[in-house]
């Protein structure tokens, strides 16, 4: 094995390489990469990080936010060009974030506004008597469904969430949706995260005690017993409807995204409301035609549900959902064992992102930085398209189409540049126009969530802005990247383009190894088993041919056989086990579009460094030296998620990640990468899985 010779040894590549060798294994070459490249590549990293890491990605999580929350807790520093504008908007974010940390103020506040959000849900949807049985009926119908937009309007939400979206069967349209509440993957600011269906992990006491501070009305009528125990069975009830509810006939993208007309889901679902939601929510003039409802066969049962249910207990609920989705905010909600400045840090995640991501762009991202980062997608992108035209298990017209939809891929690097500009105050001012921000924490999110409700409904007086970035989970201090499926677009924030995963000042191999990896990933969920669906037009249909589409399907099952078979690990290799001591397995199926993405992020990510470096191979790496630039490319990427995750937390894990768990998502990719075998001196050299 040839070694490099020729160094860099500037100050950025000698805290590369330090890291890199702090992250491989001390004992790296008793170890075999071709089967645990986990461990080759990674095995210091738990050792070097031994208690609040857990990975990579949230190492790097926590340093943006210490850069945002520096600022925010200094008095305000103009730059030299600032406006009024900037002065404003600092301001704000700094407003609500100090409001957040004033814990005496939360405390004193009590319920704050909560018992006028309740009074408010009483007055729309009355009970005279909370001990009476009779049902959800008729005129009910109307109540409850004005409560429930009510609801909506101050950014919370029963069972399923309203909003609008992209049609995925007419795509220059918006229109309203009812989605599962998603409190990890919201677009929402300050999104819905209370599920009613929760209130069955609570004992009867504990339900009893909530009633007595937020239904005075039902103990005043000695109906608070009674209540509890009906709005426990409701629950009990609502979770066996979301366990047993399965869609055999439909495939994931179709449950997810599908479409029917609002006149069709209220005879489907006619307890739920849904066009007295929408026609309440809407701009006045909207003409209601069609509707995206998620897991479309659950609603019917749970409309059944509700028909079959005492009006008190649809009413409590409806109040117990409106206090669960407020109470983070009130008195007794600051867990004094948690770093309070990390969880404010943590909630502007969520409240007015953009405005934090101009102030963290400002300290973090280039124009420089962005010019190379869209370089490395584009790279990326004519990569993948190389690899198309090369299968061969696709016929020539589909590889068109194909080809077709990734000439049309968008790609978002950095930020937002004009719903809102997130560099520019004045567009920011205007963006987040009608939020008042105060010393009060409720008032504040109450404000932005009202702010967000309008911005969602306004969405449906068109047209579709083009621009726009969700508005959470991608922002710009966030380690995270996407591919925003139903808009055939790739976003890589400034937050995930930083050191150690991207860097101008180092070797390439390093950039595309773990940068250009990821940014490979996105690009490769257009076509994975689930972004495969939506074509060039993102219209979600079938429009490959047959053969070509059973062609895919068939290479997928390679992919969930590899990573059924391997065992759950922790970092230390302990294998993780069920209660009965049965080992654990990674679960091919549910992850299958991860781990087609991350091999095809791994092998096109390559391809595109490669021919640079033939074009101009990079200097070597201090300390590194025993190390080909190929393989330095592969360390890189084995190190984009090194991990000290114990067997108990890959236990978990596995059952709600829709990743792979960390280790897995090095070792198996680099199985699946003919150049990573060839690097290695693999005895196989072949791919074990291969689709793009
Ligand atoms: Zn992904």
């Amino acid at each position: 094995m040839t070694g490099l010779t020729d160094l860099c040894t500037t100050p950025a590549c000698i805290q590369a390489a330090s890291r890199i060798l702090t992250n491989l294994h001390l004992d790296y070459k008793s170890i075999d990469p071709c089967t645990n490249f986990d461990a080759y590549a990674c095995g210091g990293y738990p050792t070097e990080h031994p208690f609040e890491s857990t990975d990579v990605l949230s190492d790097l999580q926590s340093q943006s936010r210490d850069v945002v929350i520096q600022l925010l807790t200094h008095p305000y520093n103009p730059r030299n060009d600032a406006t009024s504008d900037d002065e404003d908007v600092f301001n704000m974010v700094a407003g609500d974030f100090a409001a957040c940390l004033d814990v005496d103020a939360i405390e004193k506040g009590g319920l704050a506004g909560v018992p006028d959000m309740i009074a408010q849900v009483q007055k729309l949807f009355p009970i005279e008597d909370y001990n009476s049985n009779k049902t959800l009926s008729g005129p009910e119908y109307e109540k409850y469904a004005d409560a429930v937009s009510y609801l909506n309007s101050i950014g919370t939400a029963m069972f399923g969430d309203f909003g609008t979206a992209v049609d995925v069967q007419n795509p220059n349209t918006v229109i309203p949706t009812f989605n599962l509440i998603s409190p990890n993957s919201s677009d929402k600011a300050l999104g819905a995260t209370y599920d009613i269906s929760s209130l069955a992990t609570m004992n009867l006491t504990d339900i009893i005690e909530k009633i007595e501070v937020i239904l005075p009305q039902a103990v005043e009528q000695g109906a608070t017993r009674q209540l509890a125990s009906s709005l426990l069975a409701f629950s009990a009830k609502l979770v066996g409807i979301y366990t047993n509810t399965s869609t055999p006939s439909l495939d994931a993208a179709q449950i997810l995204y599908y479409t029917t007309t609002v006149a069709e889901a209220d005879e489907a679902a006619p307890a739920l409301g849904f066009e007295k939601v929408i026609r309440k929510q809407a701009p006045e003039g909207y003409k209601i035609d069609r509707m995206q409802i998620q897991v479309p066969d659950l609603w019917a049962n749970v409309s059944t549900l509700l028909s079959q249910t005492p009006a008190a207990t649809v009413q409590a609920a409806t109040i117990f959902s409106t206090y669960g989705n407020y109470e983070p905010y009130i008195k007794g909600s600051v867990d004094p064992a948690k770093d309070r400045t990390q969880e404010c840090a943590k909630y502007l995640d969520r409240s007015l992102a953009w405005i934090g991501s101009k102030l963290y762009l400002e300290q973090k991202y280039s124009d420089e930085d962005r010019d190379a980062v869209t370089t490395i997608m584009e790279n990326l992108v004519v990569s993948f398209g190389e690899r198309v035209k090369k299968v061969d298990w696709m016929d020539e017209a589909t590889k068109t189409l194909v080809l077709g939809k990734l000439d049309k891929m968008t790609l978002r690097i950095g930020y937002p540049t004009e719903t809102p500009d997130a560099l520019n105050a004045t567009s920011l001012k205007a963006y987040y126009k009608g939020v008042k921000i105060t010393s009060s924490h409720f008032s504040n999110v109450l404000s932005i969530r009202k702010w967000y409700s309008n911005l969602t409904w306004e969405a449906l007086s068109g047209p579709l802005d083009e621009t726009t970035w969700p508005n959470s989970g991608v922002h710009s201090w966030i380690a995270n990247a996407r591919q925003w499926r139903e808009r055939n677009t790739a976003l890589i924030p400034a937050g995930i383009s930083q050191s150690p995963l991207f860097s101008r000042k180092t070797p390439l191999y390093l950039s595309y190894g773990s940068l250009g990896y990821i940014s490979g990933h996105e690009v490769t969920h257009g076509f994975d088993s689930f972004g495969r669906h939506f074509d060039q037009n993102t219209r979600l249909q079938e429009w490959w041919t047959e053969s070509s589409a059973d062609a895919f399907d068939n290479r997928t099952k390679c992919f969930v056989d590899q990573y059924s078979a391997v065992p759950a690990i922790g970092w230390d290799g302990a294998v993780a086990r069920t209660e009965k001591n049965e080992t654990i397995y990674v679960n091919g199926e549910f992850t299958l579009p991860e781990n087609i993405a991350d091999t095809g992020g791994l092998v096109t990510s390559y391809d595109a460094w490669k021919k640079l470096d033939d074009d101009s191979p990079q200097q070597g790496l201090p300390g590194l030296e025993q190390f080909t630039r190929d393989q330095l490319f592969f360390l890189a990427f084995g190190q984009t998620v090194c991990s000290r995750l114990t067997a108990d937390d890959v236990a978990i894990d596995v059952s709600i990640n829709v990743h792979a768990p960390n280790f897995a998502r090095t070792r198996i990719p680099a199985q699946n990468s003919g150049a990573f075998r060839e690097a290695f001196n693999c005895k196989k050299k072949e791919p074990t899985c291969e689709l793009w």
